[in-house]
């Protein structure tokens, strides 16, 4: 192994330099000798590599102590040598500025995406609420690698393509064009040894059970957010949330309209005629009402409070039961002979309010 040279001598700074002047020199060294600006020239890219293993001690205070008070070989004691994996740590600082990069893509944590899980629900469920269990297929941290792809005892190493920046550099005229590294996709980093568990993806799909309360008062459309139930951000991101999407069945008596309820009651002609104590479905049971004599088809009792929960608020909405007066469609012979009578009884009537179409007829001949 060819002797390293001195890491003063390298940036080209006296020892007792301070940070910026380091700083200064190496960014003209990099300039210089960046692999996107020498193509295909060994030479540069080592004098690059050499100049970055430099800075990145004499960068850092402790290691410099160390790397003046016992040199290289102190150093590689200590710190287990230089590592290549250190350079993204620079390069954030030092491109940062020349190319415009934002703060480093060395963190990059993303928050996980979120999920959407459609939950059908029975027509009382979502009116007094209920708990549901569901199963979610999500994606989480590979358990084997703990998220980072790499198989356990492996680290990750600086993308040779990019140099550790993610992006590669072309210069065209004056521009510095930039577009992200394809080979690490924009991470950097190259991954030595994939997990063998999620083959480096770092994630693993898992279905997971949990139990979700549906307030009272949900309808087809509401969204439910569940935070931290979506799938795993990657490098250390949040999660993302989980949103169940509300879809309830229909009922086969009660029509919602918001927090109201709507249903048909039947009742015969003489219950209209003559008023009626009638049964009306309630969500809670029948319940025994008053329809007045006289009640007309389509007019409709009111039972207030008797609706469904408001999602915000306490009070609940009401039951408006519609009436259909019901004309038989056929008729026993007792049943025919009474309509009849009760023909006659009303037309020979002279408290009639309303004489109808004839009724006015007659009254005009006279
Ligand atoms: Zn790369
Ligand atoms: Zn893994």
């Amino acid at each position: 192994m060819p002797q390293k040279r001195d890491y003063y001598e390298v940036l080209g700074v006296s020892r007792g330099a301070e940070g910026s002047e380091c700083k200064r020199a190496y960014r003209k060294l990099a300039m210089k000798y960046h692999p996107d600006r020498n193509p295909n020239s060994k030479e540069a890219e080592e004098k690059f590599k050499e100049a970055s293993e430099a800075y990145s001690v004499l960068s850092d205070p402790e290691k410099r102590q160390i790397y003046d008070q016992f040199g290289h070989d102190g150093l590689s004691a200590r710190t287990g040598g230089f590592n290549t994996s250190d350079f993204p740590d620079i390069f954030g600082d030092i491109f940062g500025d020349i190319f415009g990069m934002r703060g480093g893509g060395r963190s990059g944590a993303r928050r996980g995406d979120d999920l959407e899980y459609e939950l059908e629900i029975d027509f009382e469920d979502a009116v007094f609420g209920c708990s549901k269990e569901i199963r979610i297929p999500r994606t989480e941290s590979c358990e084997r690698c703990e998220g980072s792809g790499c198989e356990p005892g492996t680290r990750r190493v600086m993308c040779g393509t990019c140099g550790g920046r993610g992006q590669v550099y072309t210069q065209q005229g004056f521009f510095t064009m930039s577009r992200t590294c394809s080979r690490c996709r924009g991470t950097g980093q190259m991954i030595q040894q994939p997990c063998t568990s999620c083959r480096g993806s770092g994630f693993q799909h898992v279905q997971r059970n949990r139990r979700i309360d549906i307030p009272p008062g949900v309808d087809t459309g509401n969204r439910i957010r569940i935070a931290g139930e979506g799938n795993a951000g990657s490098k250390g991101g949040p999660r993302g949330a989980l949103y169940v999407l509300i879809r309830v069945r229909d009922h086969e008596i009660f029509r919602r309209e918001e927090a109201d309820l709507h249903c048909r009651v039947k009742i015969n002609v003489a219950e209209a005629a003559l008023g009626a104590k009638i049964s009306v479905p309630t969500l809670e049971g029948e319940e025994t009402h008053s329809v007045r004599p006289g009640t007309q088809s389509g007019s409709r009792l009111l039972l207030r409070g008797k609706g469904v929960p408001k999602l915000r608020g306490r009070r609940r909405g009401d039951l408006y039961a519609h009436v259909d007066v019901d004309i038989p469609k056929r008729l026993n012979r007792d049943q025919r002979e009474l309509f009849e009578r009760l023909d006659r009884a009303l037309k020979a009537d002279p408290q009639r309010p309303d004489g109808g179409f004839f009724g006015k007829l007659r009254d005009g001949l006279r």
